[in-house]
């Protein structure tokens, strides 16, 4: 007996030749049960493409419906569909695409009611949701029921993708918070092209991972730069301090509104963790700023300018930074300068100041900014 119809064999053929993919990595395909938190700009992408591929159980969450700002990116929907629920739209077009699969459609958010159940039955989740509380809520239950899921965010002109699997680093050790100030696309716009691209690379790496191949993202951050065209993986580390290291992650609920709410205890406000540090130097997100002395700098920096906590700090500060509101990170060796330095900032009324936790030490022993 064949193990494809001819119609599936028509359809797979250029994935069956594929040494590497072969008849095994197209059978593990239509077994697999991913389930995609968010049918928008990167859900639109990786759904059509993992549905066009054959994975062969696929459940669509989302509780919005298709408005005309999003069909500069939202590539499965058209001008007839604005008000439509966008979940049940896009299965319906997957279905057209290709009969065959088993298509799930939960027309509402991820919430703390739902996830559980949800994440329980699958095989890999794809966040394609713009928010680090879904973003928490995936990690912590995939966390707890041990599931591996892939992160990817995109805005403006940037993105970024990474797979948790159990046992390694988890989102909190990257994010131990969620970052100040953090625009989603509504708030800060993306060009249409980059849910596409970024959403692509998380489909590739989710076929992947399904079919049982290397899967390089395995404990990566992939920072992709749509402008200049750069792409650099920086290694993650688990966090000793993490919820991860325990495999246990409290999920706690507002009160008020039983939605989820980020824990943000692990950290403290305003640090970043060595790769977060990482992720905002080479986006040329704000100003750098090395706190140390001028020799120090001269000797070995992360970058920036040098800015020595010293008796004239606040005052060259006042005059020599931009406004109030505009981000800034400092460093120093041991995180400890930085921190005395980060406190006569706010003390100052800057209200953006972020400081690289551990400073060059612990920058060092994780290294990054490494190629791999
Ligand atoms: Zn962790």
């Amino acid at each position: 007996m064949s193990r494809f119809t001819a119609n599936q064999w028509q359809r797979y053929q250029r994935h069956i030749q594929l040494d590497a993919f072969g008849v095994a990595g197209q059978l593990r395909l239509r077994q697999a049960r991913v389930l995609v938190v968010g049918v928008g700009g990167l859900g639109c992408p990786v759904a059509q493409y993992l549905a066009a591929a054959g994975v062969g159980h696929l459940t669509l969450v989302d509780g919005d419906e298709v408005s005309r700002s999003n069909l500069h990116r939202q590539v499965l929907f058209t001008e007839a569909d604005i008000g439509l629920g966008k979940a049940a739209v896009a299965a319906a077009r997957l279905r057209a695409m290709n009969p065959e699969l088993e298509l799930r459609v939960v027309p509402e958010a991820l919430s703390i009611d739902n996830a559980e159940s949800l994440i329980e039955g699958c095989d890999l989740v794809l966040d394609c949701t713009d928010n680090f509380s879904a973003r928490y809520l995936i990690n912590d239950c995939c966390i707890n029921l041990r599931r591996p899921w892939l992160f990817a965010s995109v805005v403006r002109f940037s993105g970024q993708l990474a797979l948790f699997t159990p046992g390694k680093a988890c989102f909190r050790c990257l994010y131990p918070r969620a970052p100040e100030g953090v625009e989603d696309c509504n708030a800060a716009g993306v060009l249409s092209t980059l849910p596409g691209m970024v959403g692509l690379l998380q489909a590739n790496e989710a076929l992947k991972f399904l079919a049982g191949l290397e899967c390089p993202l395995d404990g990566r951050l992939m920072l992709v730069e749509g402008l200049d065209l750069q792409m650099r993986h920086l290694a993650l580390q688990p966090a000793p301090e993490c919820v991860c290291r325990q495999g246990r992650a409290p999920i706690l609920a507002d009160d008020d509104t039983g939605a989820f709410t980020c824990d943000t205890s692990a950290a403290e406000a305003g640090e970043l963790s060595p790769v977060e540090f990482e992720a905002r130097r080479s986006g040329d997100r704000g100003l750098l700023l090395d706190v140390r002395s001028q020799q120090e700098h001269e000797a070995f920096n992360l970058g920036g300018d040098c800015l020595p906590l010293d008796e004239q700090f606040i005052d060259r500060a006042r005059t020599g930074l931009p406004e109030k509101n505009s981000p800034c990170v400092l460093y120093c060796q041991s995180g400890r300068r930085s921190a005395r330095a980060a406190q006569l900032l706010r003390d100052a009324g800057f209200t953006r100041v972020e400081t690289l936790a551990g400073g060059i030490a612990r920058w060092l022993e994780v290294r990054p900014d490494q190629p791999v």
